[in-house]
């Protein structure tokens, strides 16, 4: 594992905010205007890590959450920043049925699917899951003592039936808005890319998602800025 210019793509300026704060990121302003996202430089050991996020909606005046900004935003980064390694942290719904609980921390393996781009067509069914592979994160999460698992994005808090349906079909037991764009993006520059996610909601219990996610964004966006550092200090650990 030889990474050396690593870049973390997120979402929610609230999610990055410890992370940030505990790596003594440096805001350089906007990556590239006039585009919103957010950069932050940085170092860790022998390694450049830095961040960005996808920045404000300045018509809406809400963070540019899902999956089309994540998209923009990898590119860009990729663009502007040339990684070796690409991270998506940020926060997730999780599974009961699955053994998930609130404050877990997950890394994506083997792969990232779309769950709610149907396409009935023989050929589009399969290209509108995705069914993106990630980098192997399983010595990382034996390792660090982190749970891995097929990670399913869409482009909406909330799920209908076949939402469900599909994330089961494949076996998906984390649920969020962004990773299968950066993988997608990732995996056209053939740059490595995994997902850390940490467990915000359930999404097979009672209480509404939307609920649960606010109550708990603080303390799940602090277990994430934790083991996210524990991740990076492993990678610079491990440069061999
Ligand atoms: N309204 C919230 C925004 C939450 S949107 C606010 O006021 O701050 C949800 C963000 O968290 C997305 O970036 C998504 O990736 C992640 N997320 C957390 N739980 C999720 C779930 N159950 N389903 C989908 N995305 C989820």
């Amino acid at each position: 594992m030889k990474f050396k210019r690593i870049v973390l793509i997120m979402a929610m300026e609230d999610e990055a905010r410890s992370i940030i704060h505990e790596l003594n990121l440096i805001h350089k302003g906007k990556l590239l205007s006039p585009l919103p996202m957010a950069f932050y430089e940085g170092k860790y050991k022998s390694l450049n890590v830095d961040l960005v996020t996808s920045g404000k909606c300045y018509k809406h005046n809400v963070d540019h959450i899902g999956p089309q900004a994540a998209i923009l935003n990898t590119a860009s980064a990729i663009g502007q920043l040339h990684p070796d390694l690409i991270i998506n942290p940020g926060t997730a719904g999780g599974f009961m049925s699955a053994g998930g609980n609130i404050g877990d921390v997950y890394l994506s393996y083997p792969m990232i699917c779309y769950h709610d781009r149907r396409i009935p067509l023989p050929g589009f069914d399969a290209y509108g899951v995705g069914s993106y592979y990630c980098f192997d994160t399983r010595e990382i999460a034996n390792s660090l003592g982190l749970k891995t698992g097929v990670v399913s994005t869409g482009s909406s808090l909330d799920y209908i039936q076949k939402d469900l349906d599909m994330i089961k079909s494949y076996g998906g037991v984390v649920k969020e808005m962004e990773a299968a764009s950066i993988a997608w993006v990732a995996d056209l520059y053939k740059i490595p890319f995994f997902a850390i996610k940490s467990i915000t909601d359930l999404v097979d219990n009672s209480t509404p998602t939307e609920e649960e996610f606010l109550k708990n964004l603080e303390s799940a966006s602090f277990a994430l800025s934790r083991e996210i550092i524990r991740v990076i200090d492993f990678l610079a650990n491990h440069q061999e």
